[in-house]
């Protein structure tokens, strides 16, 4: 009866997981543009010992810092694109995150197909 119990549970896993994926599909399959990496207000002090920034307030300035070819690279934001970058962005991130949570549901619902296979298979 244990096993029983097991193995529907296992069944509506399997199920609960296609649902899922069903839900992630539309993010994959949306036409707007994605721009990779994140968006970060940078504050530095520029090293003029004349500059404001020596004694008070840092030069603040937004960065979009992405990964190319496994260097990290920053690009300084133009004012005025900083609403659309953060967007883009944030929308490039969640297709990202779409598509990890994707490879994570395949490796369960394989193993979960492999333990549903193994207590159904009988020698002939
Ligand atoms: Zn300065």
């Amino acid at each position: 009866m244990q096993t029983r119990d097991r193995l529907s549970r296992m069944r509506q896993s399997l199920y609960e997981l296609a649902r899922e994926i069903q839900e992630l599909v539309p993010v994959f399959a949306e036409r707007h543009v994605l721009v990779k990496g994140t968006v970060y207000e940078q504050r530095r002090k520029c090293g003029k010992p004349s500059c404001h920034c020596a004694t008070g307030e840092p030069h603040r300035s937004m960065i979009l810092s992405r990964s190319e070819e496994g260097r990290t690279r920053l690009i300084a934001i133009p004012s005025g694109h900083l609403k659309d970058l953060e967007l883009l962005t944030e929308r490039y991130q969640r297709f990202r995150r779409a598509r990890a949570r994707l490879g994570q549901i395949y490796k369960k619902m394989i193993s979960l197909i492999d333990q549903l296979e193994e207590a159904r298979r009988r020698e002939p």
